[in-house]
């Protein structure tokens, strides 16, 4: 059996070495190493995959929140609010620009906002509100959008995993994530569905005042070179990340089909297990498998992981310690007991090897692995 990995980057890249050496050194015969051809191309590329009218590359997923925050023109004491069980980018970025963030629950079926929290959450400082789609599973947008509109706040939508997952509107309408609020972002770190092989990220909107300003502030704040209308940042996709990308795009939907089946396969396996519980669906949302990420109950999580991990079985805990409750993020007021289905995931989630090149053997060994703790 092949070794095991969380994922298998190495394995992917071996099926389109090919293309994408070729691609890469197109753009060294042209040197067109910043903003050049390619990262045209692939902005247009990915637009047209989202159905969105513009998308546009920025350094990394972190800048990409970043940037849509400042380019709404959000102000010192702004309130924010964000799930706290999510990774770390989302509040730092509201932090670093001086807004407030607010933390809401997540649904523990999904892991995703809860909305009636973020309506309990919602004061007259409330300027937006940043929906993470957890995992590969788009947030329950429609009753969201509906809050924002009544309450007139913007929607950031940290789609950083999620990148292809469709969500159905009650009356039918499908639109992918990262494509329903006021602006959209995700990663391209080399681990997300759609990776490149260094750093990279994307803004998306359908408002073209708002696509003009993200590209300006991404610019030092200029539109016409050594003249700066605001204040910026020097935020870029490269043109060999994007060269790969363009590939990589070309392969996502086949992609997404590899992490379904294995997401399948493992629901088959750990099906009717009484401290095994596999992925809940979100009844309006397609789910692309970032993470398959099991709950655990009975208090065996860390005993399983270490059980997994002694026979060749990588695990993961995403996340361990909830964003209320680090220490950089004190200063909000918040503590231990505030937020309590948050506080109970964290002791529960164990992320399973997801990715493209898992194959059968693989799968059957992880899945005899966890049974075999429990002498299922
Ligand atoms: C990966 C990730 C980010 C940050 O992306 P980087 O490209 O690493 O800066 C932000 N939010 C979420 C939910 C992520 O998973």
């Amino acid at each position: 059996m092949k070794p095991i990995q969380m994922v298998d980057l190495v394995g992917q890249y071996a099926k389109i070495k090919s293309e994408v050496d070729q691609a890469i050194q197109g753009v060294l015969n042209s040197a067109a190493f910043i903003n050049g051809p390619e990262v045209r191309s692939f902005e247009q590329e990915l637009a047209a995959y989202l159905g969105v009218k513009h998308a546009i590359g920025c350094a990394n997923g972190t800048d990409a929140l970043q940037i849509a925050m400042m380019a709404l023109d959000l102000q010192p004491g702004d309130e924010v609010i964000t799930p706290s069980f999510t990774f770390v980018a989302t509040v730092e970025v509201v932090a670093l620009l001086g807004l407030k963030p607010v933390f809401a629950e997540v649904l523990p079926g999904t892991f995703n906002m809860d909305p009636a929290d973020v309506a309990r959450k919602i004061t007259p400082r409330t300027k937006a509100i940043v929906p993470v789609h957890l995992f590969g599973q788009t947030a329950d947008m429609e009753p969201l959008m509906a809050l924002a509109r009544e309450k007139g706040l913007h929607v950031i939508e940290d789609n950083c995993q999620a990148v292809g997952s469709d969500y159905t509107f009650a009356d039918g309408t499908v639109r992918k994530a990262g494509t329903i609020g006021t602006v959209g972002t995700t990663s391209f770190f080399p681990s997300k569905n759609l990776g490149c092989y260094g750093d990279g990220g994307a803004i998306f909107t359908n408002d073209d005042a708002l696509a003009k300003r993200i590209r300006q502030v991404c610019n030092h704040g200029s539109e016409v070179r050594y003249y700066h209308d605001v204040v910026g940042v020097n935020s870029r996709l490269d043109s060999i990340q994007a060269a790969i990308l363009r590939i990589k795009l070309s392969n996502l939907d086949a992609y997404g089909k590899a992490r379904q089946d294995a997401a399948a396969f493992y629901d088959r396996a750990f099906a009717g297990m009484e401290h095994v519980h596999t992925p809940e669906r979100s009844p309006s949302s397609t789910h692309v498998f970032h993470q398959y990420t099991l709950r655990i109950t009975g208090g065996h999580r860390d005993a399983l992981r270490a059980h997994l991990e002694k026979n060749g079985v990588p695990a993961m805990i995403y996340y361990p310690v909830p964003l209320h409750l680090q220490k950089a993020y004190q200063a909000y007021g918040i503590r231990q007991g505030d937020l309590p289905v948050t506080e109970r995931l964290m002791h529960e989630v164990l992320s399973l090897p997801m990715s493209t090149e898992l194959d059968t053997e693989q799968l059957e060994h992880i899945a005899a692995t966890v049974r075999s703790y429990f002498n299922a």
